[in-house]
């Protein structure tokens, strides 16, 4: 059995007793732990209380893009929720930029969005813990230059999707990606694995997102990274526990998850 860490899960986001099945069954699957991202204020705050409830879960707080931008009054509640709750967060996420709010509206200005998500990243930095980012495409290299502007060091893109360039640039600079169960079925997820270095890929389910494929109409549960990791070794033509392991190491090591 592998021991895995789902790198990106909206905890919140299942219901009470989708939360006792998964947690119940952690343990048979080998899960170790789940990074909990927050969507915004009220999100942040369960997914916090939730991670108290069990050491398994560990919180992030933030805000999603993909969503209208909040109050002032939210945002300035959203840094003093970050502020006083740093010890017991492990990261400052979901944040990031809204590409499909775009596609959707071409009216939509990313400049407020792109303000905000400078904040984000400023603040992960100032309180030393990882920033958990929602940048897809062309945004990633957006998120590049915020970055490399703070000298951020510690990235996940999480759910990566970009083009070689943005690709070599994220793993240039030291940053880390995701891939969820999906790579088992697109061809794009599958070409982003076979180009990026193992030690830069970890394993996410984005949870509750549904997914399609082999997983079609099931319950996303973290016990899907399996496949995805042996797809990921199969892709690169590794072992399948090796790659596990490797996952697993540089996950809780940039996450600094003690268990
Ligand atoms: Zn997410």
């Amino acid at each position: 059995m592998f021991s895995m860490i789902d790198a990106h899960i909206h905890w919140d986001g299942y219901s009470p007793g989708q939360r006792s099945v998964i947690l119940d069954s952690l343990d048979r699957h080998g899960i170790k732990a789940m990074i909990a991202v927050g969507m915004n204020l009220k999100s942040s705050r369960e997914t916090l209380d939730l991670s108290l409830i069990d050491g398994r879960v560990k919180a992030a707080a933030g805000f999603h893009p993909e969503q209208e931008l909040p109050s002032t009054e939210e945002i300035e509640e959203i840094f003093t929720f970050l502020d006083q709750h740093a010890e017991s967060l492990v990261a400052v996420g979901e944040v990031g930029l809204p590409y499909y709010k775009m596609q959707d509206d071409a009216t939509l200005e990313m400049k407020p969005y792109e303000e905000l998500l400078e904040r984000f990243i400023v603040k992960a930095k100032s309180l030393d813990k990882p920033v958990v980012l929602h940048c897809i495409y062309e945004h990633a290299s957006v998120a590049c230059d915020l970055l490399e502007r703070h000298s951020v060091e510690k990235a996940h893109f999480h759910w990566f999707k970009g083009d070689e360039a943005i690709l070599e640039r994220v793993v240039s600079n030291g940053y880390k990606l995701s891939v969820t169960p999906d790579v088992m079925y697109e061809d794009e997820i599958q070409k982003i694995v076979q180009k990026a270095p193992l030690d830069a890929i970890m394993v996410e389910t984005d949870g509750p997102w549904p997914f399609d494929g082999p997983f079609k109409g099931q319950m996303t549960h973290p016990s899907m990274m399996r496949r995805t990791i042996e797809c990921i070794a199969s892709i690169k033509k590794l072992d399948e526990t090796e790659t596990a392991e490797r996952i697993f190491t540089e996950t809780k090591q940039f996450y600094r998850l003690s268990m």
